[in-house]
């Protein structure tokens, strides 16, 4: 019997093997209007770029006869409510299941439906990390003592519809008026003046917006006068761009060149360049997704996940373990899987906080402990990063939990809610009533003992 005969052989092995297949067919071929687009054409960034869906009309055009129209109107109607304007690569798009596309986890992320929203949670924010309050200086965060966010741009390669700051990320829609900005040298080095007269700084992470859509030159820019600032010792581009877009890593040879030179700087500096990325399911990965972290990671260039927790995209078992399992065989190590944020038009996407907590202890143990996400809830007004299973207390059956962060805001007391449509019927009774809300939360923090 030969090696992959025995492996065939055994069901529980194959179901622990799940992760080894890669996606390595002509998919994009499926879809009326990219039929006859060749490989190299689709592998390319370019067709890519040129190709991104920005426009419903676009959906209308590529999938022709594909969809019924239910699922168009439905497309449409969801413009009219979701924050983010459209874009999506024909990658993402062409790995939509088509057939069942109300119940796919990447149409979910970037293509809203009207008839999945579900009113806001009366306690939402548009700022919900309060990352405006923590701004010392216009694009930059600085909450903990040694790490600041820095946000260069405010544009991406796809625009996610859960996105955390949708309040100016991607450009006004028909709900959302935005001051969106593109890259801005002279704002950058206002920050650059900051991170040196703060020596405490030690660690930035280069977010917005995504790097993807810095061009090499800015990337070069930005990573060499942040490695110049003495006290500066880590620096993290950040981008979707791996998940979303492999084919930029794979063709776009100036833009990877950049981010190694960077990394190289670095090293000879003793400095650490990383980049954090954000696959969300195992639909996103394919082949190309492989071929894109062997280049980087042939180039030495550690790159960590960050997921953001989504009901029907990742919230099962089943899904959490074998993108853990897929990213880390590719060299990507899980970093963290967040609790989804309170921000406005995704109450549909949150999960409880239990659901958290349960997948945690699922994921636990399935591989190597450095690569087993930290699962994290941030807690909404600035309290930052906390482990899900770190609460004060946790009133289950009202979905009310009560936290601190006696680090980063000590003596204060912070509270996150579960989606009021995922608790009983008698729970969401009582969140229909201001009086009694304001009851059960003060009762909470009473018993988390503040
Ligand atoms: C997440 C975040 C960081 C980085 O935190 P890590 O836990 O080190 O990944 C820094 N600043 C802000 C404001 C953040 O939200
Ligand atoms: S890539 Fe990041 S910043 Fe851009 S839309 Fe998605 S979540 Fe928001």
């Amino acid at each position: 019997m030969s090696t992959d005969k025995k492996i065939e052989s055994s069901q529980a092995s194959e179901q622990a093997l799940e992760h080894r297949k890669f996606r390595d067919d002509e998919f994009w071929k499926e879809l009326p209007g990219w039929a006859s687009v060749p490989h190299d054409e689709f592998a390319d960034h370019k067709w890519q770029n040129k190709n991104a869906i920005r426009k419903v009309e676009q959906v209308e055009k590529v999938l022709g006869s594909r969809v019924s129209k239910e699922t168009m109107d439905d497309i449409y109607a969801g413009q009219k409510i979701t924050p983010m304007n459209i874009r999506i690569t024909p990658y993402i798009f062409a790995l939509i299941n088509w057939d069942d596309p109300l119940n796919d986890p990447l149409r979910k992320q970037f293509l809203p439906m009207g008839s999945q929203f579900l009113p806001d949670h009366p306690y939402y924010r548009e700022d919900s990390l309060s990352e405006d309050v923590d701004s010392p200086v216009p694009m930059l965060t600085h909450r903990y003592p040694d790490k600041v966010l820095f946000l260069p741009t405010t544009i991406c390669p796809v625009y996610c519809s859960y996105c955390t700051r949708s309040r100016i990320i991607g450009g006004s829609t028909e709900s959302v008026e935005k001051s969106s900005y593109g890259a801005s040298q002279k704002k950058w080095d206002d920050v650059f003046e900051y991170l040196k007269m703060n020596p405490e700084i030690e660690d930035v992470v280069i977010s917005g917006g995504d790097s993807f859509m810095l061009t090499a030159k800015q990337i070069k820019y930005i990573g060499e006068n942040l490695l110049m600032i003495p006290n500066i010792r880590r620096i993290r581009y950040a981008t979707k761009g791996i998940a979303i877009f492999p084919m930029k890593i794979l063709t776009d040879d100036d833009w990877v060149q950049a981010i190694s030179e960077v990394h190289k700087l670095g090293r000879s500096m003793n400095k650490q360049v990383v980049i954090h990325t954000h696959f969300s399911s195992p639909k996103e990965i394919t082949t190309w997704s492989q071929k894109a972290m062997d280049r980087l990671y042939s180039e030495g260039i550690i790159v960590r996940n960050q997921a953001v927790l989504q009901e029907g995209v990742n919230n099962t078992v089943e899904d959490m373990v074998l993108l853990t399992r897929q990213v880390s065989y590719m060299n990507v190590q899980p970093y963290y899987v967040y609790m989804h944020d309170m921000v406005p038009g995704c109450e549909h996407f949150r999960t409880t906080l239990k659901e958290g907590v349960e997948l945690e202890k699922a994921v636990r143990g399935i591989t190597a402990g450095f690569h087993t996400p930290t699962f994290v809830c941030d807690l909404p007004g600035g309290g930052g990063k906390r482990h899900v299973a770190s609460y004060e207390y946790y009133d289950q059956e009202n979905g009310i939990s009560v936290w601190t962060a006696p680090y980063v805001k000590p003596g204060q007391h912070f509270t996150y809610f579960d989606p009021i449509h995922k608790l009983s019927p008698e729970a969401q009774k009582r969140w229909s009533d201001k009086g009694t809300v304001e009851t059960m939360i003060k009762e909470a923090v009473k018993k988390a003992g503040y």
